[in-house]
């Protein structure tokens, strides 16, 4: 038998995921000689033996590739034989100008949780257990390449038996860099906020978790900052830390120690099932149980509980401690970044936390937990960060070097070149210092990681973003402004390999329009490159500007007086009752007069005007809390849509008229229907006119392709109504497939829009 030579370049995420070990034993168990090794490029292999072994070899190598990796191509080439006589691992290679995908952090695996429960392994009960298919990697990354010097692991020196796993390459723990034991690796402290570093337990673990059965919080530093803690199934511990973050009544996560537990608090379907078990363990949405044996304060106000499960040995070990659900929030005051270094965390949480679960082994950068849900079979994303980020998006074009600076809220940024784009993960809210600084520290990051050097600069149009005057402020020539809606569609449109023109439907809180209005109920025909208004919903006035997005009241009087004028429908019960004439007289002037009181055409400013005409809410503790609400409160029935026309403004646009809506809902409510009825028929009503329009659109432009962008569509309810009524009329409808479709898809729509650009530019 004549022996084979191949040469193999594999990219993607193969490193930091135990693609070495596993090439080096597929390969001894083909008896193949050769060596493998890293390089900024991919992995490279050569391998040469009997050519039936070589063939399953590579067959194997997607089939069986570690869980964690990512294949985006395998390029085969022949070679000459060499006749070598084994297969051997070589030093990485490094290449300036080139990069390699970092991968985001992994959830303990099954061997190593095997191993965290073995009282006989020489890590039982050892809270930074790891190894190549799972633990720390993003978060404890400095520089690349991979190796634990440019890692925060480099304080901590391996022991010899440590080593030795390290060492050799048939090892789980080859080349894994966060190796670690209870003997040379990180360790965790229980200590008081106000006696500072003095260790309260010599089972730290064990003493936190009857701390939190005693109904205490207790911050506990994770993967990517500080989570707060308490007991999930206490009203006063709940309320308790409510109380302390001021973060009244947006709902909490919580983790729980297994599935079953899961289970028993909410509905967990198949899909479901799997992204809570994945190597990601994102937060999932799910519908909770009404009988759940949970504190009313976790989720008040929703069906929905967002639940984890454990993803860190330490989680592992402290949930086996309480057995029950714990309330597992980011550690931050609300609106400021979550909380990294145990000083900070004093400083920031000491207020809020009775004890701290602090460990030794820093936090390079700050990671919050991600959210999904499934609606109707399909994964929607709603905050990608752990186990997301930052692992590239792939481009259908050559891009340029390019920064996107995201929006204000819910911010990310992007980078691209070549084929990638580095969406970052989740930042925050770009209102305050902290952010900011959170924001600019991780830019660079992502630059020095992924060698970038931005030659354009991509921001949002609104001039007082803290995002946009970041870009403006950079010394570089090109920047490109993009529109925040057309910024939504582009996006979508790059997911989906498409470059339209499409029928976008941007439904959102708001976005600066290119009137300087603001836009937020937006039907475009857009490409990639550029976008036409087609139409959009009536515009209302917001008396008090943001105050109007605070109060939804004020939204609803300025939608009845719209409608009514002067004698405008006045709802009368529940928090009604208790708005001061003062106030309310106020918001009708500012209405009536357009003083401090900007048009809108936002989709969720007319959510949140119902909400608060049917009286669910009045005053909002969080964005977007009265249209949660609002979809909370819907009859598990279609009803009969609410009227509305469509008609053509000044300019050609078309203009989705709802003052008969609100006109309807008003006499639904003199005829006392229930408000579960008026929300069900309200979001029949949304789906109806979003459907009438496009098909108007359809017939003008002849586009039959809808993309769904914008936070609205985070509504379960109007996303598959209306999915389902304009699949029914034939439109091909596309929404985002890895980013949410909320504003953490606006910097990846920006820098897919600044590259077609400057694409085009170099055509002509
Ligand atoms: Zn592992
Ligand atoms: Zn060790
Ligand atoms: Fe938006």
């Amino acid at each position: 038998m004549i022996n084979q030579r191949i040469s193999l370049k594999i990219t993607g995420i193969v490193q930091g995921v135990g693609f070495r070990p596993f090439i080096f034993n597929l390969a001894i168990s083909h008896q193949l000689s050769g060596w493998v090794c890293n390089s900024s490029e991919g992995v490279f292999i050569e391998a040469e033996g009997e050519p039936e072994e070589v063939q399953s070899f590579i067959a194997e190598i997607s089939a069986k590739a570690p869980p964690q990796s990512m294949i985006e191509s395998i390029e085969v080439k022949h070679l000459e034989t060499s006749g070598d006589t084994e297969f051997i691992i070589r030093p990485s290679i490094t290449e300036p100008g080139k990069f390699q995908p970092v991968s985001p952090d992994i959830a303990t695996c099954s061997e190593c949780l095997d191993e965290l429960f073995d009282k006989n392994d020489r890590r039982f009960h050892y809270p930074f257990i790891n190894c190549t298919n799972c633990g720390p990697r993003f978060t404890i990354i400095e520089k690349m390449p991979y190796d634990r010097p440019l890692t925060t692991m480099r304080a901590f020196k391996m022991c010899p038996e440590c080593q030795q796993e390290y060492d050799d390459p048939g090892n789980r723990r080859f080349h894994a860099q966060p190796n670690a034991c209870v003997a040379c690796g990180p360790k965790v402290t229980l200590v008081d906020p106000s006696e500072k570093m003095t260790s309260l337990s010599s089972e730290p673990i064990v003493a936190a978790g009857q701390l939190l059965i005693d109904g205490k919080i207790v911050a506990i530093k994770g993967l990517g900052g500080y989570h707060l803690a308490c007991d999930a199934t206490s009203e006063e511990a709940v309320n308790k830390l409510r109380q302390r973050k001021r973060r009244f009544g947006k709902p909490l996560a919580i983790m729980v120690p297994d599935l079953e537990t899961a289970r028993e608090l909410a509905f967990i379907n198949d899909a479901e099932q799997n992204e809570m078990l994945s190597a990601r363990r994102p937060i999932v949405l799910v519908h909770k149980r009404d009988n759940a044996a949970i504190a009313d304060s976790v989720a008040p106000g929703t069906n929905y509980l967002g639940i984890m499960l454990p993803y860190t040995p330490l989680n592992y070990l402290l949930l086996a401690e309480v057995r029950r659900p714990l309330v597992m929030t980011s550690g931050n005051i609300t609106e400021e970044p979550i909380a990294m270094e145990n000083e900070e965390a004093f400083h920031r949480l000491g207020q809020i936390a009775d004890y701290f679960l602090i460990h030794d082994r820093q936090i390079y950068s700050r990671y919050d937990d991600s959210v999904v849900r499934v609606i109707d079979g399909h994964k929607m994303v709603i905050r990608r960060a752990r186990g997301f980020a930052p692992e590239p998006l792939s481009l259908d074009f050559d891009a340029e070097q390019v920064l996107a600076c995201g929006p204000e809220l819910k911010n990310t940024f992007c980078l691209t070149r070549e084929r990638h784009a580095f969406v970052s993960q989740h930042i925050g809210d770009l209102e305050n210092l902290e952010t900011l600084e959170h924001f600019e520290n991780t830019v660079e990051l992502y630059k020095r990681l992924f060698n970038v050097d931005p030659k354009i600069i991509a921001y949002d149009l609104h001039p007082e973003y803290l995002s946009t005057k970041y870009a403006k402020s950079l010394d570089i020539p090109e920047k490109v402004g993009v529109q925040h809606h057309h910024a939504h569609i582009a996006g979508c449109l790059e997911e989906n390999r498409l470059y339209g023109p499409v029928i976008g439907i941007a439904y959102d809180g708001s976005g600066y329009g290119l009137d300087g209005s603001i836009w937020g109920g937006e039907f475009l025909i857009a490409d990639q490159k550029e976008f036409t208004r087609a139409g959009h919903l009536q515009t209302a006035r917001m008396p008090g500007g943001s105050a109007a997005i605070d109060k939804p009241f004020r939204m609803a009087l300025s939608y009845l007086y719209r409608a009514y004028g002067k004698n405008y429908f006045r709802p009368q019960g529940g928090f009604w009752d208790s708005i001061s004439q003062e106030e309310e007289a106020i918001a009708i002037s500012q209405i009536e007069k357009g003083v401090n009181s900007p048009l809108t055409s936002s989709c969720g400013r007319l959510f949140d005007a119902v909400s608060a005409i049917i009286g669910i809410r009045g005053a909002v503790d969080y964005e977007g809390q009265a249209a949660v609400e609002l979809e909370a409160n819907v009859a598990d029935e279609h009803y009969i849509p609410y009227s509305f026309t469509i008609s053509t403004d000044e300019h050609g646009l078309y203009v989705i008229m709802t003052d008969m809506l609100i006109k309807d809902v008003a006499e639904d409510i003199k005829l006392g229907t229930t408000r579960n009825v008026i929300a069900a028929r309200f979001h029949a009503t949304v789906t109806a006119f979003t459907l009438a329009m496009c098909k108007q659109l359809r017939g003008k432009y002849g586009q039959n392709a809808v993309a769904l962008s914008g936070g609205v569509w985070q509504n379960a309810i109007l996303w598959k109504q209306t999915r389902d009524a304009l699949e029914k009329e034939h439109f091909d409808v596309i929404d985002h497939i890895t980013l949410p479709p909320n504003d953490g898809c606006i910097s990846f729509g920006q820098a897919v829009v600044a590259n077609a650009r400057c694409r085009s530019r170099t055509m002509k």
